[in-house]
């Protein structure tokens, strides 16, 4: 299984508890792909999830940090990280007043944090680590939205989190940040259709479908940050 790497040890920020998330509607994310039967593949060693959301946040935060001042005026501040919650649970974090949603990942513009169900990302990272990069960097994108002058933030504002997610993911690579192995950019790929909505975008709250996510993220990785930006 492909994995991305850090190539830099990092400290990893935690902390604090918003509508959105990456996934529309209550479908489950992808399971994992068939695998072969024999022979038996080499075994190799998996990331536990949270070592991979850890590297996650590190390389978003940093990638922002560095390229903030290039990109945008003013002064980049980390959004906070409340982290992972049981949305199942009896209690969850509420962010402006409603309970966080099951199986969904957020970012609370209210209290300008960062949470996931956990399940969202322990059922994604088992088809593949590269699930939870892009949930946690497609939700800095609407963090950094919540940052930006209006007239930097796209109308479609979901399209705009994705290709800043992969502008973001891309660009950390060409830092030396973060290396994508062979299986990766199937695994982005994959987790952008299963997030999709299965109609095209028609108004703020969609998310797209699968070639509009996957086009923006795509538009992301070429262009960068200022190609995700309005015209
Ligand atoms: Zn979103």
């Amino acid at each position: 299984m492909a994995v991305l790497v850090l190539m830099v040890s990092l400290a990893v920020g935690c902390g604090g508890s918003g509508p959105d998330d990456v996934r529309p509607g209550d479908r489950t994310p992808a399971t994992a792909p068939p695998t072969t039967t024999s022979p038996a593949p080499p075994a190799v060693a998996e990331e536990p999830v949270e070592e991979d959301i850890g590297t996650a946040v590190s390389v978003v935060d940093r990638y922002w940090d560095r390229h903030w001042a290039e990109l945008f005026t003013g002064t980049y501040r980390s959004p906070r990280i409340l982290g992972g919650y049981d949305g199942a649970a009896a209690s969850v974090p509420r962010c402006g007043g409603q309970p966080l949603a099951d199986d969904n990942a957020v970012y609370c513009p209210a209290r300008d944090f960062l949470a996931w169900d956990v399940d969202l990302m322990n059922a994604g990272h088992r088809a593949g680590d590269a699930w939870v990069y892009l949930v946690i960097a497609h939700e800095w994108g609407h963090a950094v939205q919540n940052r930006l002058d209006t007239q930097l933030v796209a109308l479609q504002l979901e399209l705009q989190a994705d290709c800043l997610a992969g502008a973001v993911l891309f660009g950390a690579a060409a830092d030396g940040m973060l290396r994508f192995e062979e299986g990766d950019t199937d695994e982005l790929a994959q987790a952008l259709g299963v997030l999709a909505d299965d109609t095209p975008w028609t108004k703020a709250s969609d998310h797209g479908d699968a070639s509009e996510r996957i086009g923006a993220f795509t538009r992301g990785t070429q262009d960068g940050v200022k190609g995700c930006l309005p015209t």
